[in-house]
């Protein structure tokens, strides 16, 4: 870029000087969102295949910002992860998933994802026991799900929180799992509940071998361990066919459920729809 000319080093001076101001403005406006309300979750089903109904539903965050509209996690979470607010936001988040869950029928759980910088702050453990206690929930119907890659993280969360959790009847589930290169020595560390196969090799499975392997094997580890699985990202019927046929648990995705607004949940169990 150097020999390019002046004009060609001033646009790219130019464009990052841009993305800088750009992703400062967005963090003025993220520190100010929980205060103004912009936050809010939407709720995606978890559907068990035997049961054949919904079993409970994963809180996913979206920021409604005044003026760029819906803003997705993937490009929040990160600046809120790097400066700090995740501890704020991770608060809000399961304080407003526990009091929805409050108005749900008992036998349904709700999940909320965690940043593993969330687990390095030392109230993390009280501000669940109070959302839970303030919701009038009882813990088994929290799901928190960390993703297997932070396991081996530098801010791998600490053993002595996530049994703190376990241990006051909150549940854990692996996320985006196979795709964090952790050895299977982490995941026999503790007792987590639930493993979530990534949607990666649900997407490939029907077309590649090795993707399919990936899946059968995953399945066949969680029912040695004698833990819950389920598969992510189900778009279609074919692939809910062959997860009925491998014996998977319970599957999410766009084909059983599109992540809604709180206030679409009981419609969305009133379907009772069957696959
Ligand atoms: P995730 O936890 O792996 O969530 C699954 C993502 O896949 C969600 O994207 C969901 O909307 C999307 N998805 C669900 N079904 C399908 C499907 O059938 N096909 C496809 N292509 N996609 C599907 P979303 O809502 O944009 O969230 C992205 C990520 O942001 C999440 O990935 C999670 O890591 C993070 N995230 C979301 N909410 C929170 C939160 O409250 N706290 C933290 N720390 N992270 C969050
Ligand atoms: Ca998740
Ligand atoms: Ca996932
Ligand atoms: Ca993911």
């Amino acid at each position: 870029a150097k020999q390019a000319g002046p004009g060609t080093i001033r646009f790219f001076e130019t464009s990052d000087d841009e993305s800088a101001r750009e992703r400062r403005a967005l963090l003025r406006d993220l520190e100010l969102a929980v205060d103004r309300d912009e936050l809010f979750l939407l709720y995606q089903p978890f559907f068990d295949i035997r049961k054949n109904r919904v079993t409970g539903f994963e809180a996913l965050l979206r920021w409604r910002h005044p003026v760029r509209g819906v803003i997705s996690p993937t490009e929040f979470i990160p600046i809120a992860e790097e400066t700090g607010l995740i501890h704020g936001i991770g608060e809000w988040v399961v304080r407003r998933a526990c009091s929805t869950l409050s108005n749900w029928p008992s036998d349904l759980r709700v999940a909320v994802n965690f940043s593993a910088a969330q687990f390095h702050n030392a109230s993390i453990l009280q501000t669940i026991v109070q959302a839970l206690s303030q919701a009038r929930v009882a813990p088994h119907r929290l799901e928190i799900e960390i993703t297997e890659s932070m396991l081996i993280s530098k801010y791998a969360p600490a053993s002595s929180i996530l049994n703190s959790l376990l241990q006051l009847g909150v549940t854990v589930a692996l996320d985006d799992f196979g795709t964090g290169y952790s050895s299977l020595t982490y995941l026999l560390k503790l007792p987590y509940t639930r493993i979530k196969i990534d949607q990666s090799f649900i997407r490939d499975m029907l077309r590649r071998p090795d993707s399919a392997a990936i899946v059968k094997s995953i399945i066949a580890l969680t029912r040695d361990l004698q833990i819950g699985v389920v598969a992510e990202g189900v778009e279609t019927a074919e692939q809910l066919d062959y997860l009925r046929q491998t014996n998977c648990d319970e599957v999410q995705g766009y084909l059983v459920g599109r992540p809604v607004a709180a206030d679409h949940v009981f419609a969305l169990l009133d379907q009772n729809k069957q696959w």
